[in-house]
């Protein structure tokens, strides 16, 4: 196994403003505590530089008139006509380098995917990365430029197979949206439903592709109050058997810890043990994976449960005595300190949650699993 870790100590010089949400030292604080506990320092782990993005590559989903306008508001200059592409609102506005900071990430994520088709890595993660609100003529949800999709679009001229896979809080809107009759790129998204997160308007379970991409897209909204226990039991139903029958070439993997019951915008309350998980399981489906960081508004849970993921990306990890040992219950120095405590849900809750994930999950196993051959 080989694996690369993307960094850029420029990412974190971007700032807003103090009050805005989208944190720009997410790459450094996992990359710096992945140091601290020496999770970089194996012959099979490259840290990579992260290049900006080229502007041909950009074209590969944006339009020439909204990379003009983005790169006017990299100097910080804004119009009124700006707000028609999402630039300037209070999720999306122009600032000072803004352009190169999510062009920046857009390079990051491009660079990820040619490790794996052509650099020999087997695995690879970017933690900025993932913005998959970003249109092709717009910004939304402090996304700007769509670095998924661009990956995606020149993966697929090499003829590549594609799965995607996103546990970010938000659905995964602009991804469906470019590949919604695309057979080639097997599109999961597990989220917060739309009835009471962001984008509000796209994410249930019966938008499930069109054309030939019928069958090829899976949403699944959970309700709010979805713990680890319903978090896992819908993951361990859906994303396996859907991994073994696509046969993907490589895997993009948007793991985005706003899952996390701490996080300041959304109303799941999983912790990082569920979220662990998933992320072994991702792995363990992937014949190459590219992960991507996505979303997240705490900086303590980025910086834990990034770690986590990367050292379960590698195969690093506390041992089952240790974690047997301490339980949960001591939290020194070390991995095991990086998880969540485990979190108690009243059962009338859980109750509530597992009917509704129970009644998706079967809408999913009727509608969409015999199209793709899954008895
Ligand atoms: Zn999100």
């Amino acid at each position: 196994m080989k694996s690369a870790f993307i960094h850029s100590d420029e990412f974190s010089k971007f700032k807003v403003s103090k009050e805005y949400p989208w944190l720009t030292e997410r790459s450094d604080v996992t990359y710096n505590k992945c140091k601290e506990l020496r999770l970089l320092d194996h012959d099979w782990i490259e840290v990579v530089q992260s290049k900006p993005a080229s502007i041909k590559d950009l074209y590969l989903y944006h339009t020439k008139e909204y990379i003009d306008l983005l790169k006017k508001a990299d100097k910080g200059f804004f119009d009124e006509s700006m707000l028609r592409y999402g630039l300037g609102t209070l999720e999306c506005p122009v600032a000072k380098g803004v352009f190169k900071y999510h062009n920046l990430a857009a390079g990051a994520t491009i660079a990820g995917a040619n490790l794996l088709v052509r650099g020999g890595k087997d695995i690879v993660f970017s933690p900025t990365g993932g913005f998959h609100h970003a249109g092709p003529d717009f910004a939304s949800g402090f996304c700007y430029i769509n670095d998924i999709n661009i990956a995606i679009n020149k993966l697929l001229k090499m003829g590549k197979r594609i799965l995607y896979i996103d546990i970010d809080a938000h659905h995964s809107d602009m991804v469906q949206e470019a590949f919604y009759s695309n057979p080639d790129v097997m599109k999961i998204s597990f989220h917060e439903s739309g009835k009471t997160l962001f984008p509000w308007k796209t994410g249930f379970e019966n938008e499930i592709g069109k054309g030939k991409g019928k069958g090829y897209n899976i949403n699944f909204p959970l309700p709010e109050n979805t713990g680890d226990e319903e978090f896992l039991w819908a993951f361990e139903r859906v994303f396996p058997p859907v991994a073994r029958a696509f046969k993907a070439d490589i895997t993009f993997a948007v793991i985005g810890v706003d899952i996390i019951s701490s996080d300041p915008l959304a109303h799941l309350q999983v912790t990082n043990n569920a979220f662990i998980k998933a992320v072994k399981i991702i792995k363990q489906a992937s014949a190459k994976l590219l992960a991507l960081g996505c979303g997240g508004y705490l900086l303590d849970n980025i910086e834990r449960s990034w770690t986590l993921a990367w050292a379960a990306m590698n195969d690093l990890e506390p041992k089952e005595e240790d974690a047997a040992t301490f339980g949960g219950m001591f939290w020194g120095d070390g991995l095991s300190s990086l998880l969540d405590r485990p979190l108690f849900l009243p059962d009338n809750i859980k109750k509530m949650t597992k009917k509704e994930i129970k009644r998706v999950y079967q809408y999913i196993a009727s509608n969409i699993f015999p199209i793709l051959g899954i008895k």
